[in-house]
């Protein structure tokens, strides 16, 4: 084994390098840009060294760069994560090339399986069944459209060089064909560069089901089994499992192997992952599964795989990558249990899943499930790099179980002020569909009930009043920590809850969820959900400010996101007038009494100063 090892990546995942190269007694050396320069990867790694500022092309996608670090701390080995150069075949030979230890696929079997369609014509020629559809050099607009007809609709557009979900459309019928390869081969000349494409036949009730394999330089390919990525948003994966539900153990078999003919065709050593598609209609079949292509890397989900072999995968890359055998022969690789990882996301999920950035002011993460995180509280989420925050993976007996822990782990999520799909990730893994197995990749497009609701809930409302209510002699605005329950003295309590003021009838019931003071701020989480809370803004507390003639201005600079009211409307007290986002936050303005519009100077997507007054509100005589 090599005696040290440099990190080309970032965040959880070079973390999670560092942690089995530690264990194995490897030199660790981190790079950062200046993005990450705090963050914990950089501090935990034995040597850390600066390669550029934030945009990747200057720093974690500099070639140079990276191996001018790896030549001045003397590393061994270089070790590319998954993303960035991890399948980069010019930089596997480089590295090579500068006398290191490339602890990833060979060159020749990253070129061979880069572009789609080369990948697939190899396939073919190994006799793995891959996807039906069009491959040829012909790019021309007419072959493309006959070539459609005769595939028949839908069928999908697929950039050769396409990665991450990107560069793909699906087509409905031929009057749509056009329009749709133009814009698909814009995103992948933009994105790749290069817009040539492939079609292939759009599979109805689609599984994403793939096969971890790994090979040896002594020849050898076995496989860890499969995994199941069908629960996906815009063809990128958000809840994976292992094992595949409703594969019996023939259909395992016969896809397992197919995985290991593709990955010997290609003299595959390292890590490697087969995707397949499957027809799922009827059930999943050996003869309704297809190759779509091969990642040559570890996978970002690989910690589903570990948790049901018990493996450590980044161990044996580094142990294949030093020469050594595969530690285990096929017949010694078994599988337990279920394991099921979700991918939590800066990101709003009722704001069509705009990415959400920032500073993470509160971060709890769940303590009841493994945990693969890059950033701890206090950290940004940048807008450079992937908005990936943890990936939270339990192992359970049964996939009963498993899928209730992973709902009860993203449910115990805390994060503030940066938005999260925790709670829509816990919708998901306690859906009863879910449950039922029920699953392809139109699962969360065609579930619309998993997206939080944007107005509180009972419960909600209530922890949100309790949070108001004194607990002690002392001073309650303050030193709030964790969970507590107040002895009601009031029964009603009116709380603002994101700024809109709501009265509550305190029940008898115990709270779930938790209370917590966020410098200054009092935030309320439940079900991984969190929620602002201020005492009602009649008595001076509150973002917004409403003059007594009932005028209202900006609490402080930021954009008019929405406007709720026109001049002229009758509102009533607590009403909601307009959204502001300031400090990444949204605002609501709500009417402080009940009345008539008077003014409006507010509009949608206008920048406004503090103090700006946008809107008055008329009394009623
Ligand atoms: P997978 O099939 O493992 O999800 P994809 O082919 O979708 O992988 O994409 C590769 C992975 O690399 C993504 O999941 C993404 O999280 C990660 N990735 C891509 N770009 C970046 C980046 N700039 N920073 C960190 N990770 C990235
Ligand atoms: P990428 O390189 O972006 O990961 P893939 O070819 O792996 O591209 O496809 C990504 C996702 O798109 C798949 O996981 C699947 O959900 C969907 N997909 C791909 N090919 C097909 C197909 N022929 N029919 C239906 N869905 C498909
Ligand atoms: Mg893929």
């Amino acid at each position: 084994m090599f005696g040290s090892v440099l990190i080309a990546n970032r965040g959880e995942i070079a973390r999670r390098i560092l942690r089995t190269a530690r264990r194995l007694g490897v030199r660790t050396i981190a790079v950062y840009s200046d993005a990450d320069a705090g963050l914990p990867f950089v501090r935990e790694a034995d040597e850390a060294v600066r390669i550029g500022p934030a945009p990747a092309r200057e720093s974690y996608l500099d070639t140079h760069r990276l191996l001018d670090a790896a030549r001045r701390t003397g590393a061994e080995a270089i070790h590319p994560g998954y993303g960035f150069l991890s399948e980069n075949a010019d930089f596997a030979e480089a590295v090579a090339a500068a006398g290191l230890v490339w602890i990833g696929a060979p060159p020749a079997a990253i070129r061979a399986m880069g572009l789609k369609d080369a990948a697939k014509r190899l396939m073919t020629e190994a006799g793995v069944p891959v996807t039906p559809g069009y491959l040829g050099d012909d790019q021309s607009l007419k072959r493309l459209e006959a070539e459609a007809n005769a595939i028949g609709y839908p069928v999908l557009i697929k950039a050769v060089a396409g990665g991450g979900g990107k560069g793909m459309r699906r087509v409905e019928g031929a009057a749509a064909f056009g329009d749709a390869l133009q814009s698909c081969r814009r995103e992948a000349k933009a994105a790749f560069g290069d817009d040539r494409v492939l079609l292939e036949k759009y599979i109805e009730a689609p599984r994403h089901i793939e096969v971890q394999v790994f090979g040896d330089a002594h020849g050898r390919v076995v496989h860890l089994f499969e995994r199941d990525c069908s629960l996906q948003r815009r063809h990128q994966k958000v809840i994976e499992e292992a094992p595949a539900p409703g594969v019996d153990e023939e259909t395992r078999a016969a896809l397992c192997a197919m995985a290991v003919k593709a990955a010997q065709a290609v003299n595959y050593v390292g890590a490697g992952t087969i995707e397949f598609i499957a027809d799922a209609r009827g059930g999943v079949r050996a003869d309704r599964i297809w190759f779509m292509e091969m990642n040559t890397r570890l996978q970002v989900e690989h910690p589903v795989t570990e948790a049901i072999t018990g493996l450590d995968l980044v161990e044996w890359q580094m142990r294949v990558a030093a020469g050594e055998p595969l530690p285990l022969v096929q017949n010694e690789i078994r599988r337990n249990g279920w394991a099921m990882e979700a991918r939590l996301y800066a990101e709003n999920p009722s704001a069509g899943f705009l990415p959400s950035t920032g500073r993470l002011d509160h971060l709890v993460l769940p303590s009841n499930a493994r945990v693969d995180s890059g950033v701890e509280q206090g950290d940004e989420i940048s807008p450079y790099y992937d908005p990936m925050i943890a990936k939270i993976a339990v192992h359970a007996p049964s996939r009963t179980a498993a899928a209730r822990r992973l709902a009860e782990a993203c449910a115990a999520v805390e994060i503030w002020p940066v938005k999260t799909n925790a709670a829509f990730l816990a919708r998901a893994a306690a859906h009863e569909d879910f449950a039922a197995g029920r699953i392809d990749t139109g699962f969360i497009a065609g579930h619309d009930d998993l997206i939080p609701a944007a107005e509180p809930s009972g419960p909600v409302l209530q922890l949100a009043a309790r949070a108001l209510l004194p607990s002690d002699a002392d001073d309650p605005w303050r030193a709030l920590s964790g969970f507590r329950i107040a002895a009601p003295r009031e029964t009603r309590v009116v709380v603002e809850v994101d700024g809109l003021s709501h009265v509550v009838e305190l029940n008898s019931e115990r709270p779930r969820g938790a209370i917590r003071d966020v410098h200054g701020e009092r935030i309320v989480f439940l079900d991984g959900e969190a929620w602002h809370v201020n005492a009602p803004r009649a008595e001076g507390a509150g973002g917004t400010s409403a003059g007594e003639d009932g005028t209202l201005a900006a609490p402080m600079p930021g954009r008019i996101l929405s406007v709720a009211v026109k001049q002229g409307d009758r509102v009533e007290r607590g009403q909601a007038l307009l959204v502001l986002e300031a400090m990444k936050m949204e605002h609501s303005l709500v009417a402080p009494f009940a009345g008539v519009v008077a003014e409006l100077r507010a509009e949608t997507g206008a920048q406004v100063s503090e103090g700006t007054e946008l809107v008055r509100i008329a009394g009623e005589e």
